[in-house]
């Protein structure tokens, strides 16, 4: 069976050899030394001043918004994963969305201010498959309006923007290194900021708001990654160029093969090193996907529908109308994209599909 994404196990030796490392410690969590040498790695690879990693991400989403949406309006996009929206409501804020643009999906930036009321007290943007939101326009809106901005960077993981990490851009980003994700630790994420004040806030969040063993710096949550989970990003960590140059080597063969007359794919925002996350495909028609999925799904090969459905049509939002974000919702989908997808695969993928294009 041929799905969205296969996630990359390492050599088992190797997960082993950290794994006998925490066996050696006797220590499993509570920020051991595989998560402080992954963080280290992390840090270094990815070029920025802090990181904390975190047991997924979407609780990375939750205390970024318990410090900073203070249970106002969250101008956001409905195009993104569930955890998104989800993780606004949790909280106890409210989710104003804000369509997407059609070509780069990600958030609008052009329609943003005309959300913005007295109550919102920030701006929630998802990187949609890595390709970076218009950070330079939605920080310059939010300096007028003194908002705060927090970056869904899920599929953010060594995208850069204007030769800056993805993840220096806005107050907090956040990322998931759940096992379907470019790099991964099985379940897990991050939170990251630049900002030291917010860092130490963040960090105490995530462990219970201890400040050592019998006091406290406020209220927390547990957010920590166990050893046995940095043990996994210790060991995929020295395939991520292999992982991310084999990528590349599909997404240059479905660009060169797909017939990109009658389907539209991904336009990447100018001045961004892109990661080769996804590889979603837009048709003119969800008739025209509906088919094409079909036909994929009778040879075993199953795309996701990577949105479905807009955000702002699931229950327990408002229901204000995204044409844009509703429209590309009904008719997108990712293709197979992983280390070892094989040619012939490929060829397969690429000609079922051109030749169910009417
Ligand atoms: C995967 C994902 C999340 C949630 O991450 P988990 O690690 O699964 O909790 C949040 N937002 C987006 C856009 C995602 O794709």
């Amino acid at each position: 069976m041929i799905n969205v994404t296969k996630t990359f196990l390492p050599p088992l030796e190797e997960y082993s050899k950290f794994i006998q490392r925490a066996w050696d410690n006797e220590w499993l969590t509570n920020r051991g030394e595989l998560v402080l040498e992954l963080e280290e790695k992390l840090k270094a690879y990815l070029g920025v001043s802090n990181i904390i990693v975190t047991n997924n991400g979407t609780i990375p989403l939750q205390i970024a918004l318990k410090l900073l949406g203070n249970q106002g309006e969250i101008i956001t996009t409905p195009f993104s994963y569930v955890a998104t929206t989800a993780s606004i409501v949790w909280e106890n804020c409210t989710p104003v969305f804000v369509d997407i643009d059609p070509e780069y999906l990600t958030i609008d930036e052009k329609k943003i201010e005309a959300g913005i009321t007295a109550k919102t007290t920030a701006i929630l943007a998802t990187h949609v498959f890595g390709n970076p939101c218009n950070v330079v326009a939605i920080e310059s809106i939010a300096k007028k309006h003194h908002l705060k901005v927090i970056y869904d960077a899920a599929h953010g993981f060594g995208v850069k923007f204007n030769n800056k990490s993805i993840f220096d851009y806005g107050d907090v980003s956040t990322c998931s290194f759940h096992a379907t994700k470019l790099f991964h630790t099985g379940e897990g994420g991050a939170i990251l900021t630049n900002n030291q004040d917010l860092h130490h806030k963040l960090y105490y969040s995530h462990n219970f708001g201890h400040n050592g063993p019998l006091k406290f710096h406020g209220l927390g949550i547990n957010g920590k990654m166990s050893e046995l989970q940095a043990a996994m990003g210790l060991s995929v960590f020295p395939y991520i160029h292999k992982i991310v140059s084999e990528r590349k080597k599909i997404v240059d063969y479905y660009n060169a093969n797909l017939n990109l007359k009658k389907i539209q794919t991904l336009k990447i925002r100018p001045n961004s090193r892109w990661n080769y996350s996804y590889y979603p495909v837009i048709f003119d028609t969800e008739q025209q996907l509906l088919k094409v999925q079909k036909v994929l799904n009778e040879h075993n090969i199953f795309p996701r529908r990577y949105f479905y459905p807009s955000l702002n049509t699931i229950e327990y939002t408002k229901g204000v109308e995204m044409p844009i974000s509703e429209s590309i919702a009904s008719r997108i989908v990712c293709l197979p994209l992983y280390v070892d997808l094989q040619l012939k695969t490929l060829e397969k993928i690429v000609l079922l599909i051109n030749n169910n294009l009417c």
